[in-house]
């Protein structure tokens, strides 16, 4: 894996990532100057959660043709500049045009005792899996989801020594029924000023489960759901997917290291390869379920970046996808999301046979 860092005339950063092919030459094209948006955060006084305040997203593309996609390669013949600024690349990551997070993020004053701000100093990258903009994880050939994960390795580390940063979160929004406004595959990667509230949790879970004398939380989990049996979605080399026990939704799974492993960067070459195998065949089996893609959010949950080493530190990634049944979507209603209680209208177990049964063969 070759690289190349280049810093845009709008004062962002673009990482080239070359394998194949040689790194890309870079062409001199204009770029609109990137306008400071207001950006803080703010301190929810009623659950102690922060929240971003960012109002510039506003503006933020939607839903563009293809021809004018901003994370296809850029067609100086055209006079069209996306994001990338070469005719061709492998996989890029850029600062977010867009960000909820940036490092120099302005200092900013509490309001009062109660309603307390705090820096949003941080990073927001966008990461484009592949030049070709009607792409999935699946239909990728093996080889470039396999670099995919060498390059989300190279930038975990990367935004996890960054000062700033406590937790270094991979994801990825699927499909315009959560709101994705670029179709060409992509996920993103921000570096968050505090660890969010959702690993945080975990974290307290499994921080209970150690002292009351188990093992990790989540080697426990898997090899329960193992013993089990009847939740299993698929296995690879050192992964196994499965619907929870618990789901909050009826498609979500689970795909989660099989041995203890902290990070992406504790994985053995073969193990990534069954992580890129693994995303390929589970998001085979989501879009061979109804026979369209199957819009998700993809939770890369791993190690902290604020040097607390923890019982809760455990690769593993969540997939939420938003469909309950082949037409009709989960809306999350007064009861998720006003009393944070999730009802499941299927059972886990028959979700995960729909889900086996859709899977490709081994
Ligand atoms: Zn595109
Ligand atoms: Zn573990
Ligand atoms: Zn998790």
């Amino acid at each position: 894996m070759r690289k190349k860092r280049v810093d845009r005339p709008d004062g962002r950063y673009l990482w080239y990532y070359a394998f194949d092919e040689p790194l890309p030459p870079v062409l001199d094209l204009p770029q609109p100057a990137r306008t400071a948006d207001p950006l803080e955060l703010r301190i929810d006084p009623l659950l102690g959660e922060a929240m971003v305040i960012s109002t510039g997203r506003q503006d933020r593309t939607f839903l563009p043709p293809p021809e004018a996609c901003p994370l296809c390669p850029s067609r100086p013949s055209a006079e069209m500049t996306t994001e990338i600024p070469s005719t061709h690349y492998e996989i890029v990551a850029f600062e977010n045009r867009f960000p909820s997070f940036r490092s120099d993020a302005a200092t900013v004053a509490d309001e009062s005792a109660l309603f307390a701000r705090a820096s949003a100093a941080g990073v927001c990258e966008v990461l484009v899996y592949a030049p070709q903009h009607h792409a999935t994880i699946a239909s990728l050939p093996e080889a470039q989801v396999r670099r995919l994960v060498d390059v989300w390795c190279d930038r975990y580390a990367a935004l996890a020594s960054r000062p700033e940063v406590a937790y270094a979160f991979i994801f990825e929004n699927r499909g315009r029924e959560i709101g994705v406004t670029l179709t060409h595959p992509h996920g993103q990667i921000y570096g968050f000023p505090f660890v969010p509230p959702r690993p945080a949790r975990e974290y307290a879970r499994a921080a209970d489960h150690a002292a009351a004398g188990g093992r990790c939380l989540h080697c426990d989990v898997v090899a329960e759901e193992l013993a089990h049996g009847e939740r299993i979605v698929a296995t690879t080399q050192g992964f196994v997917a499965y619907v929870p026990f618990a789901a909050r939704l009826p498609y979500e799974v689970h795909v989660v290291a099989a041995a203890h492993r902290a990070s992406l960067l504790d994985l053995t070459p073969a193990e990534r390869a069954g992580l890129a195998q693994m995303l390929q065949r589970l998001q085979s089996a989501y879009d061979a379920l109804w026979g369209f893609p199957m819009p998700y959010t993809m939770s890369m949950h791993q190690r902290a970046a604020d040097g607390v080493a923890r019982a809760g530190d455990h690769l593993h990634v969540e997939f939420q996808p938003p469909y309950r049944t082949r037409a009709k979507l989960k809306y999350l209603a007064g009861i998720e999301t006003g009393a944070g209680t999730y009802i499941n209208d299927t059972a886990p177990e028959a979700t995960a046979a729909e889900l086996r049964a859709a899977a490709p063969a081994s």
